[in-house]
């Protein structure tokens, strides 16, 4: 009979427990004992709510209280030496003290885990990094599990991407060479948990889904024939991709048995079994854990029962990966469309799929009444989620069809728009902006909060909203912006809020999942075809521009970045969801232009985190991502203005392709790598208006006016001035109007310093 396990459950509780134990700790507002009970009842939970499932495995090891890179780096006593903490007496504070930084040190870099919206900690390796005895954690969460029954399966982060996922530092030649002196804190590690008793380890290693290095992959076989006498047996885990190219390569480790990625790349399951090894388990993860759609269970067992033939007891019914990456609990959400809703499976409703479909797998329990009953259920609700009105919408699919070519290219190309738009905007060189958002009050806060308990009414809270408004464009006109901004009052987030007005979008109550630390997201489920009812930011735009003389930008997200912060379908291609947000984002565009907004910004800063992870996926990814912003952008006149933004990531592997969105102008996060991102225009003149910021908006520091002049004139040392705009690197929401005061004050003022000296070398040169 089959086995069913997960490879790791959300650690932040049901309401997210974790970020207010942790914060509170933080704040010194509670003690460590408190901190600690929190952590323990939440292992707690995960550890009955795995068994209540039924599962044959209850993973442990899966919670961290930051970071499970953090974490490892912690086991194996290398934690970056900058830091100072004595690895073996490591203490929780000085573990967040390396996460956050303290009065003495940065934090760590932080970095996309893989193309998750995760962010995990990058280990940092230099000639002085040592390895030896750190934290105990691993071992008394083990201890703590094994007192409840004997089928504990710890999760540990294997060797290879541990060391693969970090970066060179302090003139360290290659991070390769440190792989013996890990390897014996593994063995360590391992030989530990076998002498407490454990029957298998979960060992994951990821990096084998990357394009990965030939020494590297060369590595798995010296290094799992070191770990495996010492160790309990393993199970090597892989996910996030397709890993087949390696099948020969795993097939030969000396571990007990391999998970692969059956959701991401479900082919690679029979190419698996069918050159699997007697002796070995393979673990099928067919239940998806990157996203919150419930598993249709006969499609699955179909997958699997010619496995199960093959492999019998060696098949290991499993997730596709962590379950980290999807909210805790579907039970919790009570508001949510009761039709959706059915559609819909949370981690704890993802447990209960794993133990069902292994069940499935026995031929009576697949004919008991109870397993039958849950196949035919969701059989039902699979059926009527593939053909409910809520989902396909004729009129989207019309408007799809009728999408032509032209619809992508404005009607003329930059310089002929650029002239059309200089006829009415008159702006004077450098030009001045800001990004959109400005300063999220507690008042502005509380007023929403209040407006969607229904403690405010409509008209209140449009008063309030409005005022907020005129605040924001006095003070624009008092720093002597050029080019205005509405200041976003009324958004809570750039994507939830447009998920909200949308049809196919659902917004959940408590759909969280962790960003990073005790950071938490709560993306919206686009479950249908995506429409515009009516228009969204119109009335706030346009009431903006009537209090002023000067152009006011409206402000919409596009259609990438609500895709890559979202939920999305996995009946469709990801690249028709993002051409139907597209489309609904033009007519945004249209009627914003309609009501003489005619200057209109397209925020894109999650076109970059969506690269695949693989290099021969990335051209295809890049072609209909820059396709979907340009149906959105391109059905205005000549002389309407297009801008867009981007920032959290590096750009320049992609300069090309953001020179393809063929935006007028682009405001880029620059200011906080000091311009790095201008190294890359030696290469590749961008061909349009451009702004790279001069405002570190991420530090509560005011920049001076000299420091902005500055990086001004390296700007001009790459982009002419005719094409340079002057701005933040990214909105203001996280500040606070003093100093948002003083830093748009001193940029307008850097601006026209350096204005007034252009034009004096243009008349001496006269
Ligand atoms: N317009 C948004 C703002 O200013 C952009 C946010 C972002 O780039 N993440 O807040
Ligand atoms: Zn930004």
């Amino acid at each position: 009979m089959a086995q069913a396990h997960v490879l790791g459950l959300p650690r932040i509780g049901a309401r997210c427990e974790l970020k207010f134990a942790v914060e509170a700790f933080w704040r010194g507002d509670t003690d460590l004992a408190t901190l600690q009970a929190a952590g323990r009842d939440i292992r707690a939970a995960n550890r009955r709510a795995q068994r209540e499932a039924g599962l044959d495995w209850i993973t442990v090891g899966d919670f961290h209280w930051y970071d499970q890179v953090l974490s490892t780096l912690a086991l194996v006593g290398a934690l970056p030496e900058r830091f100072g903490a004595a690895p073996a007496a490591l203490t929780l504070a000085d573990y967040f003290a390396a996460a956050r930084g303290d009065a003495r040190h940065g934090a760590m870099e932080m970095t996309k885990w893989f193309d998750t919206n995760y962010h995990y900690l990058v280990p940092e390796y230099s000639p002085r990094t040592r390895f030896g005895a750190g934290t105990q954690w691993l071992f008394e969460e083990v201890e703590e599990a094994l007192n409840e029954a004997r089928n504990v399966k710890p999760v540990l982060l294997g060797p290879l991407s541990l060391l693969f996922l970090g970066k060179e530092k302090g003139g360290l030649a290659d991070r390769f060479s440190l792989l013996p002196e890990l390897l014996a804190q593994y063995e360590r590690v391992l030989a530990r948990l076998k002498a407490q008793g454990v029957a298998w380890v979960q060992i994951d290693e990821p990096i084998l889904a990357l394009d990965l290095p030939a020494p590297w992959r060369d590595a798995f076989a010296p290094v799992y024939a070191r770990l495996a006498p010492v160790a309990p047996a393993l199970l090597l885990a892989t996910y996030f991709g397709d890993v087949s190219e390696h099948v020969a390569m795993l097939a030969a480790l000396p571990v007990a048995g391999v998970h692969v990625d059956g959701v991401r790349a479900p082919a690679q399951l029979e190419t698996f079994a069918a050159q699997w090894p007697h002796d070995k388990v393979l673990s099928a993860g067919v239940v998806d854990g990157r996203n919150v759609w419930r598993c249709d269970l006969a499609r699955a067992r179909a997958r699997l029962a010619p496995l199960a033939e093959t492999l019998g007891e060696r098949l290991w019914v499993a997730s596709s990966c962590s379950l980290m990456h999807c909210p805790v609990d579907l039970a919790n959400e009570v508001r949510l469309d009761r039709e959706v809703r059915t559609w819909l499976a949370f981690a704890r409703q993802k447990l209960d799929e794993v133990a069902l479909l292994r069940r499935s797998l026995d031929a009576a329990e697949f004919a008991g009444a109870e397993v039958c009953a849950a196949f035919a259920a969701d059989a039902a609700a699979q059926a009527a989620r593939r053909t409910s009105p809520r989902i396909h919408n004729e009129v989207v699919q019309k408007r799809l069809a009728a999408l032509t070519e032209a619809d992508t290219h404005r009607a003329s190309p930059y310089a002929v728009r650029a002239h059309a738009q200089r006829a009415w905007l008159k702006l004077p060189l450098l030009p001045t902006t800001t990004i959109g958002s400005f300063p999220q009050t507690p008042e502005i806060r509380a007023a929403r909060a209040e407006f969607k308990r229904c403690a405010m009414s409509h008209l209140d809270y449009l008063e309030t909203m409005r005022a907020q408004i005129r605040l924001a464009i006095e003070k624009q006109e008092a720093y002597g912006l050029d080019v205005l901004v509405h200041g976003e009052a009324e958004r809570n987030d750039m994507v939830e809020y447009f998920g909200d007005l949308l049809w196919g979008f659902a917004i959940t109550e408590h759909g969280w999942v962790q960003s990073y630390g005790s950071r938490c997201v709560k993306p919206p489920v686009i479950y249908g075809d995506v429409y515009l009812p009516e228009p969204m930011t119109v009335t706030w735009s346009a009431y903006a521009q009537q209090l002023t003389d000067k152009p006011v930008k409206g402000m919409l997200s596009g259609p990438v970045t609500m895709l890559q912060w979202s939920f999305v379908r996995d009946d469709q291609p990801r690249e028709l969801t993002a051409l139907q947000i597209a489309l609904a984002l033009r007519e945004e565009v249209a009627a914003l232009e309609a009501a003489g907004v005619r200057v209109i910004q397209i925020d894109e800063p999650a076109l970059r985190e969506g690269l695949p992870l693989r290099e021969c996926d990335r051209a295809a990814y890049l072609e209909w991502a820059v396709r979907a912003f340009r149906v959105c952008a391109s059905g205005v006149a000549d002389d309407t203005q297009i801008h867009t933004h981007m920032c959290y990531s590096e750009f320049h592997d992609i300069l090309p392709s953001i020179a393809a969105l063929d935006a007028d102008v682009i405001s880029i996060e620059t200011a906080r790598s000091d311009m790095e991102l201008l190294g890359a225009f030696e290469a590749f003149e961008y061909p349009n208006e451009i702004g790279p910021g001069v405002y570190d908006i991420h530090s509560p520091r005011v920049p001076t006016q000299a420091q902005m002049e500055q990086l001004i004139e390296a700007a001009l040392a790459r982009i002419p001035a005719q094409r340079l705009w002057i701005n933040p690197d990214c909105g203001l929401k996280t500040r606070d109007w003093a100093q948002v005061d003083g830093a748009l004050a001193n940029m307008v003022a850097a601006a026209r310093a350096v204005r007034s000296r252009l034009a004096a070398a243009q008349a001496r040169a006269a």
